[in-house]
């Protein structure tokens, strides 16, 4: 990165921090909605960012939704041609088996946080690049401050190897714990994997054995 580039985006995040630290005075009960509206100035950010070539081939961003103090947060790679339509991540077809695995796990959507590793639709789903997860990165690490999640579960190896540095396959690191800044990190296969493999069973089984780790982990009978 250019110096003159690197002094713009500390800046960019500096004037973020300094808005989103803004309190009301007077007015405690803001404060309990104080990850939303963090939450929301980070959504209007990405809204208008520019910062890779994906920019120029969404229709619109998107962001993540949920709880914005979620226990358990699922990320994804990126969004795919139902979630660039609407704006909303996983709601096309491995969307719907996410949301049905959210609810085995006794769940809502609305009780964990969904998002991705970049914020707009790679042109044809192809894989995000390197360059492309660099510049989106922080816009993650960001939600994941502010949510301060128990656990993350990452869909599949490529949202995986952003939090876990191995060079293991998916099949070998998937359904274990581990360590990021405090938080643990489980790692199983993507949906859509589960959806191009209908005939495994024992894909599925082995997902479920690992939300029931994390069901375990939050307390969940
Ligand atoms: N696949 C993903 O990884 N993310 C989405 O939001 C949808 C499909
Ligand atoms: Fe910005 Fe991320 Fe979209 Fe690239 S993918 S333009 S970094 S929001």
């Amino acid at each position: 990165m250019k110096l003159k580039k690197v002094i713009e985006e500390i800046e960019e995040w500096l004037k973020f921090y300094s808005e989103i630290e803004k309190e009301v005075p007077g007015f405690p009960f803001l404060k309990t909605r104080n990850h939303e509206r963090k939450l929301k100035i980070l959504e209007n950010k990405v809204n208008s960012c520019r910062k890779c070539r994906l920019s120029s081939f969404r229709i619109n961003p998107v962001f993540g939704e949920g709880n914005s103090e979620a226990e358990l947060m699922f990320v994804g790679e990126a969004p795919g041609e139902e979630e660039d339509k609407t704006g909303r991540p996983f709601v096309g077809k491995a969307g719907q088996l996410l949301t049905r695995i959210i609810l085995a796990m006794k769940l809502r959507r609305e009780d964990v946080y969904i998002t991705n590793i970049v914020k707009c639709r790679p042109p044809k789903n192809r894989d995000p690049k390197s360059d492309e997860i660099v510049s989106c990165i922080n816009y993650l690490m960001e939600q994941i401050r502010i949510i301060k999640p128990k656990v993350i579960v990452t869909l599949g190896r490529i949202p995986s190897k952003v939090f876990i540095k191995s060079d293991l396959p998916i099949t070998k690191l998937r359904g274990s714990f581990y360590d990021f800044q405090g938080i643990k990190v489980l790692p199983t296969y993507h949906p859509s994997y589960l959806i191009r493999n209908e005939n495994n069973k024992e894909l599925k089984k082995e997902v479920w054995s690992d939300m029931k780790k994390v069901m375990n982990l939050l307390g969940i009978k």
